[in-house]
């Protein structure tokens, strides 16, 4: 049962992590977004751009609609000083930052093809780097890659997979932790004492 909980965490580990990776390229070259807009015709957005994915708020106004998804091709050398001017940011470390613009004047700059959210109105921005969630994500993938790796080179080296005793000497369990040692490696760590 506990076996099977770690595969099942492992597994939906690696796939997010994957997904995740996806992304993060893909927001290099493509800007997705998914935007609203309320009641109150404040417009809610997630854009995924350039390495991160930014949860913005703004009120540039319109009726309110239901959340759509809309994907902006952009030339992957755009940067984001291209969306936001850095000096709005009163939060900024490691790609984290949080960003905020009480005024309407305009402040876009560079060529990228934009949404109209980024053209005027406030706003209040939070962006998260994808490295983090990937990273995050990934740890229980990266504890099974080791877990993996270890059984192997314990079997290799005619140790138990899951304790690293020397079975040289041993039958078909582990003497010391009651582990069954596989017949491949039975017949394998006796050519090598043999040997
Ligand atoms: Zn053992």
């Amino acid at each position: 049962m506990k076996r099977l909980v770690f595969t099942t965490v492992a597994l939906l580990s690696l796939v997010l992590t994957l997904a995740l990776a996806s992304l993060w390229v893909r927001s290099h070259f493509v800007l997705d977004e998914i935007s609203g807009v309320d009641a109150k015709h404040v417009t809610q957005a997630v854009v995924s751009f350039a390495g991160s994915a930014h949860l913005i708020e703004t009120n540039i106004g319109g009726s309110p609609r239901r959340a759509t998804w809309d994907a902006y091709p952009y030339d992957g050398a755009a940067t984001l000083g291209d969306m936001y001017d850095p000096l709005l940011a009163d939060f900024a470390i490691a790609g984290f930052m949080r960003l905020r613009r009480p005024g309407t004047e305009s402040f876009l700059s560079g060529s990228v093809p934009i949404t109209p959210w980024l053209t005027g109105g406030m706003y209040a921005a939070w962006v998260v780097p994808y490295w983090a969630p990937t990273l995050l994500v990934s740890i229980p993938a990266l504890f099974a890659a080791r877990r993996l790796i270890r059984r192997y080179v314990r079997r290799r080296r005619g140790r138990c997979r899951e304790c690293g005793y020397d079975l040289r000497a041993s039958g078909e369990r582990c003497p010391e932790c009651g582990a069954i040692v596989p017949a491949a490696q039975r017949a394998r760590t006796a050519d090598a004492v043999a040997a």
